[in-house]
């Protein structure tokens, strides 16, 4: 079994500040940390593997300090870690993101699962993962809360949604994103921790990867932030308090009052 698990190098904090000009994150000088939705694709990858066999590959896009993430889920028990860093990559948003590390898992030879974080801490979009999917036209199964297990080469996992759940059953090769529900990640041990510092990190720059031109890097991406702002705390508002079925009806009018509903 062939598992990759992508991971992304994230700031350590929601106060994530951004470059007003460009719509870019400011990263310089804040703490980085693997995004924590990803420990928990790591975790679930581990356990894939305890139970069938086979090899769990990290694989990050990002600057070259992004090694210290990969080197993280070394110590948890990965077996291999790709850094995909190139400065050609800089400005990517969340297409030519998932366009690239489509390409550079493309590159690594054959798979059988793909497993990333729910979202990332910071950029928020929960998009690159269903991206990835698509790009390498495999199948997806998001938000996944448990996985069941792996039978003749078909996965069944459960999902979250709004209602409740989903019980999906796919054929492998498939990508699933992670939630924090599924498992609880294990610290680095000992020993991984000091075979993490050892271990050689395979890195692709833009000459490594099959890329079209004009689909990655700023070039490639179509997104433009037009206009970035920190929402203002709401001032007033006001508590209804007394019965339920008396605070009920309060509320209603309240809401035709103000022609909310
Ligand atoms: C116009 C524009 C320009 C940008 N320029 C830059 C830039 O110059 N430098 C920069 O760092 N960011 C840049 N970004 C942000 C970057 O596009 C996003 O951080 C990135 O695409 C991931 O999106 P996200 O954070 O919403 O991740 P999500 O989609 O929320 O992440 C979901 C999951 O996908 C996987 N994943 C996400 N990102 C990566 C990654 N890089 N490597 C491996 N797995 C990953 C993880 O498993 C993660 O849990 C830019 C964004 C825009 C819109």
């Amino acid at each position: 079994m062939e598992i990759i698990v992508c991971i992304k190098q994230v700031p350590d904090t929601t106060e994530v500040k951004i470059d007003p000009e460009k719509g870019t994150l400011i990263r310089d000088g804040v703490p980085s940390i693997v995004n924590p939705f990803d420990e928990y694709a790591v975790e679930a990858a581990l356990r894939l593997k305890a139970e069938k066999g086979g090899k769990v590959t990290v694989i990050t896009m990002g600057p070259p300090q992004a090694v210290e993430a990969l080197r993280k889920c070394i110590a948890m028990g990965a077996d291999e870690a790709v850094l995909v860093s190139d400065r050609a990559f800089a400005g990517s948003d969340t297409w030519s993101t998932s366009y690239t590390l489509a390409k550079a898992i493309s590159s690594l030879g054959k798979f059988d699962l793909i497993l990333c974080g729910k979202q990332a801490i910071d950029g928020d979009t929960a998009q690159v993962g269903p991206g990835i999917a698509e790009h390498l036209k495999i199948s997806q199964i998001t938000y996944v809360q448990k996985v069941f297990g792996i039978q003749d080469n078909t996965v069944a996992a459960e999902r979250g949604v709004e209602s409740g759940y989903e019980l999906i059953e796919s054929p492998l090769p498939v990508l699933m994103t992670i939630d924090k529900s599924c498992c609880v990640p294990r610290l680095p041990s000992m020993m991984g921790t000091v075979k993490a510092l050892k271990k050689e990190i395979k890195t692709l720059t833009v000459n490594d990867i099959n890329l079209e031109p004009g689909l990655f890097g700023m070039e490639g991406s179509p997104t433009r932030v037009k206009r970035t702002f920190t929402p203002q705390p709401r001032k007033g508002g006001r508590m209804i308090t007394g019965e339920m079925h008396e605070a009920l009806d309060e509320l209603v009018k309240t809401l035709r009052d103000e022609k909310i509903v």
